[in-house]
């Protein structure tokens, strides 16, 4: 089985793109009977935040993502990461380098303006050993480099292909900075390799870095994993996925009323494709069915048109009850209490009309307002049209003597009320949609609703009077 790990830094919340190299990752070990294991990277002690550990890992929760084994913090195991860089060093693999950094800069300004390349001149590794012994007595600060032998690098890289790399491109690149600090080139080897990770699937940006990673496997004479890169997530300008284009993290589509299955659904078909024209996955099926070959080489774009297209489609899927669950803190929010939101057969009937008119939650929580709502203004076009004229308000007059007739049972059928509100029409020599119109306006204070019909029975006797009234008012 594989052994795979999602390493996320904690600097922010966690993007799309992190969260379908997770789910990427998480499908392989699950359809391999494999190990995914959660890293958190998070040696930088100046952007790393407990704050973003838990949005992480919530985020990972709700997309019902578990992980093995204990959550895994890079930053307990430094002292591990500096055994491994002390070892290179005695192999002669690695070597001191007591340049400061005024004089690395230095030199890269004089290679800037002679227009060579601007690597490290490797000065510090042609230094003897009595020349090492000497600055570590006066106590010289030094960093620690990886010497790159001669060379090349060549693997085979699940998604690109064949890599090949000539080692003389690279620097002797530095594995623990003067401050004693590893850096994440070394770190990531020594617990990939602790953690006997077999298959590394991340980003493609971390590309470059692989050459360095590979390097430090052979010189401590490990097996490296596998490796799969995975291009980037774009916006539709063709950019990088950014702020710029809307949201971006996991946590606000959550928000917005995206459910987990089908931002999991559509993050899978974003970069892999099952070669069928098949779109909706249940996560048995694409445990199943996924596979590292499938994933494009090219960049995709994210298409929030799409998302919202399956979103809606999953929505439609959960029955009634389910739904007044899932949105109670949407409607919480839209400051219906909990003593509003007994689940009786009108509301629920309610859901079932605005379910399929919704694309999200927060679209379903809006389309139940006007159940607990009365109008508070009306659409102005709407009132142009239907209430302003001589007409439309003795309509409504008439109407609301209408209703107020009605005995209680007149609300219980749908079919009831549609028949009973055509003859109304008829005996006042209207056509229904001059009636239904100023109606529906006045119950809603919209133009657009679901049907009248069945809005009155899910409004019920008071409800239609008391808005009738506010309405002539
Ligand atoms: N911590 C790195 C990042 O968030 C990922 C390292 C890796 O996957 O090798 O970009």
């Amino acid at each position: 089985g594989y052994t795979v790990r999602f390493a996320p830094s904690p600097t922010g919340y966690l993007h799309v793109g992190g969260a379908r190299t997770a789910i990427f990752n998480w499908l392989l070990a699950r359809q391999s009977q494999g190990k995914f294991l959660l890293r958190i990277e998070d040696t930088d002690l100046q952007r790393s935040t407990p704050q973003s550990v838990q949005q992480i890992l919530n985020s990972l929760r709700w997309l019902g993502l578990d992980w093995d084994d204990e959550v895994f913090y890079q930053s307990k195991n430094r002292s591990r990461h500096v055994e491994v860089a002390n070892h290179l060093l005695k192999k002669g693999k690695a070597y001191r380098c007591f340049c400061s950094k005024e004089e690395l800069e230095e030199k890269r300004r004089k290679f800037e303006a002679l227009k060579l390349n601007q690597r490290y001149d490797g000065a510090c590794r042609r230094l003897s050993p009595d020349e090492v012994q000497e600055r570590l007595e006066r106590k010289q600060p030094f960093a620690i480099r990886f010497k790159v032998p001669q060379g090349q690098i060549v693997f085979d890289d699940l998604v690109h292909g064949r890599m090949e790399v000539d080692n003389n491109t690279l620097d002797d690149f530095i594995i623990v900075r003067s401050d004693g600090t590893p850096v994440y080139q070394l770190a990531v080897v020594v617990d990939d390799h602790d953690m006997s990770v077999n298959l590394v699937l991340r980003g493609d940006d971390h590309l470059p870095n692989t050459n360095k990673q590979i390097l430090i496997y052979r010189a401590m004479n490990w097996q490296p994993p596998q490796f799969a890169h995975v291009p980037l997530i774009l916006g539709p300008d063709k950019n990088r996925l950014s702020k710029r284009h809307g949201a971006t993290s996991v946590e606000e589509f959550k928000e917005r009323g995206i459910l987990p299955e089908a931002l999991f659904n559509y993050l899978c078909l974003l970069g892999w494709s099952p070669g069928t024209d098949q779109e909706i996955f249940s996560r048995a099926e694409l445990i199943r069915e996924f596979k590292v070959k499938r994933i494009n080489k090219t960049a995709a774009v994210f298409d929030e048109q799409k998302l919202l297209w399956m979103n809606a489609k999953y929505l439609a899927d959960y029955d009634e009850n389910s739904l007044i669950e899932m949105i109670r803190p949407f409607l919480s929010e839209r400051g219906i209490t909990e003593q509003d939101l007994r689940a009786d057969e009108r509301l629920l009937y309610l859901v079932k009309l605005q379910k399929i008119r919704s694309k999200t939650l927060t679209d379903l929580a809006d389309g139940l307002l006007l159940y607990f709502k009365d109008p508070e203004r009306y659409e102005e076009k709407g009132v142009r049209k239907f209430f302003l004229k001589e007409t439309g308000l003795s309509l409504l007059n008439e109407l609301y003597a209408f209703f107020k007739n009605q005995t209680p049972d007149f609300y219980d059928q749908v079919e009831r009320i549609e028949r009973e509100l055509r003859q109304k029409a008829e005996d006042m020599n209207l056509k229904a949609g001059q009636l239904i119109q100023p109606l529906r306006l006045a119950l809603t204070g919209s133009t657009a609703s679901p049907g009248i019909f069945e809005l009155i029975y899910v409004l019920g006797s008071k409800k239609v009077l008391n808005r009738l009234k506010n309405a002539i008012n």
